[in-house]
């Protein structure tokens, strides 16, 4: 891949699995140095492992432990990627997670977790990150761009969901905050866009893929008839952070097969 994100600093969060590893690989090969961020202890081991793919194919990073949902935490992994590298350019928005339940039955700490985790989560990361691209201003030997924010949303920042409430509203949520970013930083050169990713074959959704029964239910729904991988929103991701996007900001981009044009409608002309 070519080394479009060369002296680039980006903080991927919940990159210890899934998508944000995937992402991760992707914007280490494409030159950039890589914060692989993990929440809990028991993700520890898988954070170390991204990390030594990482290293092992040649690129740099750490990684670092962090709730996103908590303000002091995430001030605190700021101030250590700052203080280790000097700076940030990319801020992958990523860290999510579900707690499914029909809507009457939701409990409230299902709402809260969700909201907290995928929509506070990211406020205060993309907070901390405009804070330092204000603070640093321009870095125009790395990028056009003072800085790049990503947010990972989903095709439910369009489709509704249901008994997923808590999470379809987490993502709609996203997707104006991306797009008020976007118009409120654009005149200070920082540029901020969503991922919505369709399918892709992560733990988060191992009940649609992992029986062959899944999985054909699934296709059902995605016209280029294949689930999506990680690598596809890796190479999305060095995309958006690159100056191969430079006039793209407060875009929301669709990567799902072709969910978002309603396969089951297919058959009804
Ligand atoms: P995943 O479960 O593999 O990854 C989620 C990651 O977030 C995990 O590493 C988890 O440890 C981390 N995380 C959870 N809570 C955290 C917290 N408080 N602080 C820091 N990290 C935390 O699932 P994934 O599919 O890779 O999901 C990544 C993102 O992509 C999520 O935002 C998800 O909503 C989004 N997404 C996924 C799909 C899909 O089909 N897999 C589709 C659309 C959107």
């Amino acid at each position: 891949m070519e080394k479009v994100l060369q002296g680039q600093i980006a903080l991927i969060t919940g990159s210890s699995s899934g998508i944000g590893a995937g992402v991760a690989k992707s914007l280490a090969e494409a030159g950039a140095t890589v914060v692989v961020n993990y929440s809990s202890d028991k993700s520890k081991a898988s954070a170390d492992a991204v990390l030594k793919e990482i290293t092992d194919a040649g690129g740099t990073g750490v990684v670092i432990q962090c709730d996103v949902s908590e303000e002091d935490q995430v001030s605190k992994l700021f101030a250590d990627v700052i203080a280790k590298y000097g700076t940030i350019d990319i801020l992958i928005n990523n860290a999510g997670l579900q707690r499914d339940a029909k809507f009457h039955e939701m409990t409230l700490e299902e709402w809260n977790t969700v909201i907290k985790v995928n929509l506070t989560g990211q406020f205060l990361c993309a907070r901390e990150a405009i804070r330092e691209f204000l603070r640093r201003g321009p870095r125009p030997e790395v990028s056009a761009a003072t800085g790049k924010i990503i947010c990972m949303s989903s095709v439910h920042e369009v489709i509704p969901w249901a008994g997923h409430v808590n999470y379809a509203a987490s993502k709609g949520g996203i997707k104006l905050m991306m797009q008020s970013l976007a118009q409120e930083y654009g005149p200070q050169g920082i540029r901020v866009n969503s991922i919505c990713p369709g399918a892709i074959q992560t733990p988060i959704n191992r009940g649609a893929w992992e029986t062959p029964q899944a999985l054909n239910s699934l296709m059902t729904l995605i016209p280029y008839n294949r689930i999506g991988q990680p690598s596809d929103i890796g190479n999305l991701a060095v995309f958006l952070a690159s100056d191969l996007s430079d006039y793209i900001t407060g875009a929301s981009i669709f990567i799902d097969g072709g969910m978002t044009v309603f396969e089951s409608f297919a058959d009804n002309g």
